[in-house]
């Protein structure tokens, strides 16, 4: 099963992405950890990605385009997989068609985390991430049993520094700004599926969930 997640930033499309391909043994694709273990690794890539990232921009299409071909041509994607994060835009979409093409593989559903402004800045202001695992905790929301420190690996838990309310409003202006398009794509396609995200994250799980047997039936989950 190929499932690509939509949503704006702090829909919780990481924490989702995480839990459903561990339950449906997918291969979990997340642009986003690709880029920031580059920025820790000091690549290349990280180098051009950096200031992007950290003023809540885009990084450019071409570098994505690079990275992605990249990634899908690794052979644990095989089973399917779930990608977090990309698309961003329509070009991004396009992108993505043609990689897919090529592979001849095609996307079977889209599903698009919806969350409100409100939920989105209390969750990513609060939120902590492990330096280790990456595993997500939130300051209130979900506290680590010992502050500070990842329950799951006993890492150390840091904020991101695009978590910082500034950047968090560019992100979603930019979000804003790119994804009625990426909706009319996939909706044209029919691929499209809408959730609220904004209650508790294992009830959007069990939700999505939910969609994929109804939809495929799929014996893993
Ligand atoms: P995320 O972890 O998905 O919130 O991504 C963190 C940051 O990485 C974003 O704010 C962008 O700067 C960059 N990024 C992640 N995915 C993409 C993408 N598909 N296109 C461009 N930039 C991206």
């Amino acid at each position: 099963m190929r499932i690509v997640l939509l949503g704006p930033p702090g829909a919780g499309k990481g924490t989702q992405a995480k839990k459903l391909a561990e339950r449906l043994s997918l291969a979990h694709i997340s642009t986003g950890d690709i880029l920031r273990q580059n920025v820790k690794d000091g690549t290349a890539l990280g180098k051009e990605a950096k200031d992007f990232m950290e003023r809540g921009l885009l990084v450019p299409d071409e570098l994505m385009s690079k990275m992605l071909l990249e990634r899908f041509s690794q052979s644990d994607i095989g089973d399917g997989f779930i990608l977090d994060g990309y698309p961003r835009n329509f070009a991004q979409a396009k992108t993505l068609e043609d990689i897919f093409r090529q592979k001849n593989i095609e996307i079977d559903m889209v599903v698009y985390l919806d969350s409100s402004d409100k939920v989105i800045i209390q969750r990513l202001s609060g939120r902590l991430v492990c330096n280790t695992c990456g595993a997500n905790f939130h300051i209130t929301n979900m506290p680590p049993k010992t502050k500070g420190i990842c329950d799951k690996c006993g890492g150390t838990l840091f904020q991101r520094t695009d978590d910082k309310e500034e950047t968090i409003k560019k992100r979603l202006e930019v979000y804003k700004g790119e994804v009625s398009g990426l909706i009319k794509y996939y909706q044209d396609k029919k691929k499209l599926y809408r959730l609220s995200a904004d209650g508790q994250a294992d009830v959007v799980l069990e939700e999505i969930v939910a969609l994929t047997k109804k939809l495929y039936g799929s014996p893993k989950v």
